[in-house]
């Protein structure tokens, strides 16, 4: 299928993308938003009742009511609000999925919002076409019983805009790499509100930006291809321990050998929490494509004795259902209501290192703290660092994430103890506070970013307080 069918914008977008202001003045009256009809955008002004709910970030987290919000459905609608707003000296922010940690969807005066952009196709050979919008529950609906899937992330209303220009970290990518690889290509409405592709052999160098360099940065995505990769069998397993924060140390690092010298197969994360006993609370799900004979024997060996709080559980089942349970809003919730901060570790944290922070969780008591740890590396470590805007490709890299009450000193704790250990930051979990948060984020890659930032969007059009800088 061609994106233009897909998009059904048919010859409105061919139209558009010769001559993409041919009718703009002709389209506007006065000096209001341009009027393209409800195929393209509708405009929820602050005072309609839709208003505040349409503003609402993850599970209600932040609400700025902008006083324009265009929910566009077309590409050409982007390219006109764009051009628009750059018109009448508008500040805008673009948002999809509405999960930005740090409010970088939101705005006060105008907000693109593209959660209506939201089709998914998938072509028999497993080409997978998904509208800014889509979720990764589309992606995932789209793909089942395919016996394909995508290396998404986790979270399933999580739109594919904002996860795949930042990386997009998941269960799969020890096994298949970051959903940003296995991009092939992007449609993205540039600062003059042409619609572009951009792929390996066209504006390569946008393309390169738009696989990790971040969302809101260097132009409005209103599409996305990938080539699906094929999964057979899934296997679902989850294991929990209560346990004194030196033994629960001894775990943490034993998985992160066992990840690092293990299979690239099993996908896992960790949550560390505070336990009522005065211990902590780790638990470990994860995701094997290893089989189930093997799963078991792998996920014994990682288990190797220690006492379990609740009896392992290992199951075959569907990916699909295996992602439902891999998503719960039991200590995750922290990561929504409580503000984190994350880091990027330069290799597997240390047993004394493992071991202050665990002590230091369980300080946090009555405001609990959490630790959120994914290991990177494998399928993500076989790119090169520079083969894509994402920088942290060390094979025994993790991001860790710690939430808790703002102003909890112990979440301030944690993190500042962990800085010596750290290689950087990931763009897709930001955090306003960070040092010297572009080369966190990006590293080495940042100049070549930000030489694509100047060709590409050199008035700063797109901009938020941590999107690529000029200079
Ligand atoms: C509960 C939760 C779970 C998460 N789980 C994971 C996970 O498992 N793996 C992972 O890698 N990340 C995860 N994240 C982080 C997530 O990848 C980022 O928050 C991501 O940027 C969200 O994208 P969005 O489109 O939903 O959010 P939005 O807030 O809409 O956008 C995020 C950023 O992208 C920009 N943007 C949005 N749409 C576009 C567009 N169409 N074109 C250009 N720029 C755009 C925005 O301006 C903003 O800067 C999680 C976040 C939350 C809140």
């Amino acid at each position: 299928m061609r994106r233009r069918d897909f998009l059904k914008t048919g010859a409105a977008a061919t139209g558009f993308v010769a001559a993409p202001f041919l009718s703009r003045a002709a389209a506007r009256s006065g000096d209001g938003p341009p009027a393209l009809g409800g195929d393209h955008v509708t405009y929820v002004r602050a005072d309609e009742t839709a208003a505040s709910a349409l503003s609402e970030g993850y599970a209600g987290r932040h609400v700025v009511v902008p006083r324009l919000r265009a929910l566009c459905r077309s590409p050409r609608a982007v390219g006109e609000v764009v051009h628009w707003a750059r018109d009448t000296g508008r500040r805008f922010a673009v948002r999809s999925g509405g999960h930005c940690f740090e409010d970088f969807s939101q705005s006060p005066d105008l907000v693109i919002d593209l959660r209506d952009l939201n089709r998914v196709h998938v072509d028999p050979d497993g080409r997978v076409v998904a509208g800014a919008g889509a979720q990764v529950a589309d992606i995932l609906q789209a793909l089942a019983g395919s016996g394909r899937v995508l290396p998404t992330g986790t979270c399933q209303s999580v739109a594919l805009a904002g996860l795949v220009l930042g990386g997009g970290i998941g269960f799969l990518s020890r096994a298949h790499g970051l959903a940003c690889d296995a991009l092939t290509d992007v449609e993205i409405v540039d600062a003059e509100g042409h619609t572009l592709t951009a792929d390996h052999a066209s504006h390569a160098d946008l393309f390169w930006a738009c696989r990790g360099g971040g969302g809101g940065g260097f132009g409005i995505a209103t599409s996305f291809s990938f080539r699906a990769v094929p999964i057979d069998g899934t296997i679902y397993f989850d294991l929990a321990w209560v346990l004194a924060p030196p033994d629960a140390a001894r775990i943490l690092t034993h998985w992160q050998a066992w990840t690092f010298a293990g299979d690239h197969r099993f996908g896992t994360m960790m949550v560390c929490l505070p336990h009522f006993t005065g211990g902590v609370f780790l638990r470990l799900q994860g995701l094997s494509t290893a089989g189930l004979d093997r799963t078991e024997r792998h996920v014994a060996r990682l288990v190797d004795g220690a006492r379990l709080w609740s009896p392992a559980r290992v199951e075959q089942m569907p990916f699909v259902d295996a992602s439902d349970l891999l998503w719960t809003d039991d200590a995750r919730g922290q990561m929504t209501s409580h503000r984190t901060r994350s880091l990027v570790t330069a290799g597997p944290l240390t047993l004394e290192a493992a071991t202050d922070m665990l002590a230091r969780l369980v300080q946090s008591g009555a405001d609990p703290v959490s630790i959120l740890i994914e290991p990177l590396g494998s399928a993500v470590s076989e790119t090169a660092a520079d083969a894509t805007a994402f920088p942290h490709r060390g094979e025994t890299q993790s991001t860790v994430q710690i939430a808790g009450p703002p102003g909890s000193t112990v979440a301030a704790g944690i993190y500042d103890a962990l800085l010596p250990q750290t290689a950087g930051a990931y763009a897709n979990y930001p955090d306003r506070d960070i040092a010297g948060w572009p080369s966190a984020y990006w590293g080495t890659n940042l100049p070549r970013l930000q030489a694509i930032k100047r060709r590409y969007d050199p008035d700063d059009v797109f901009r938020h307080r941590q999107s690529v800088p000029l200079a």
